[in-house]
């Protein structure tokens, strides 16, 4: 037994005086590594509607839909859109953001999905 200790006590010591392997969560945050996908998030001034990133989504979390049309005097026709984004159906494989010809789509690093109504994980860019 005392050899035992004897080996144990150099091993003891130096986590003595080392730093904490983990962190106080949710009281202390750490960062996220490069490439961490988090939540898509929708730029609504450079979508086009093509619809690719609801054709690819493999969880149906994503709907775009036409919020307005105008025509300007030299006959030019602006459409806007808007993207309603379910979180609680999103598994984060950012494929969305990899089709979308415009990258009006990109990840952010916004870990923290949980709520008690499903209607917080409901997300309108406009
Ligand atoms: S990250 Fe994946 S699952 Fe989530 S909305 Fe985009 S395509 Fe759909
Ligand atoms: S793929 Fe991009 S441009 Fe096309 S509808 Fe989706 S967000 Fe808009």
């Amino acid at each position: 037994m005392s050899l035992r200790l004897g080996a144990m006590l150099p091993e003891v010591l130096k986590h003595l005086f080392k730093k904490p392997a983990t962190v106080q969560y949710p009281f202390e945050k750490i960062g996220v590594p490069k490439g961490f996908r988090g939540r898509p998030v929708m730029d609504p001034n450079l979508c086009i509607g093509c619809q690719l990133c609801v054709k690819d989504c493999p969880s149906e979390a994503l709907e775009i839909h036409k919020e307005s049309e105008s025509t300007d005097e030299a006959g030019k026709v602006a459409k806007r859109f808007s993207m309603t984004f379910f979180l609680d159906r999103c598994s984060h494989c950012a494929q969305c953001a990899e089709v979308c010809p415009k990258k009006a789509i990109h990840m952010n690093t916004e870990f923290e999905d949980a709520a008690f109504d499903r209607g917080a994980l409901k997300i309108v860019y406009k």
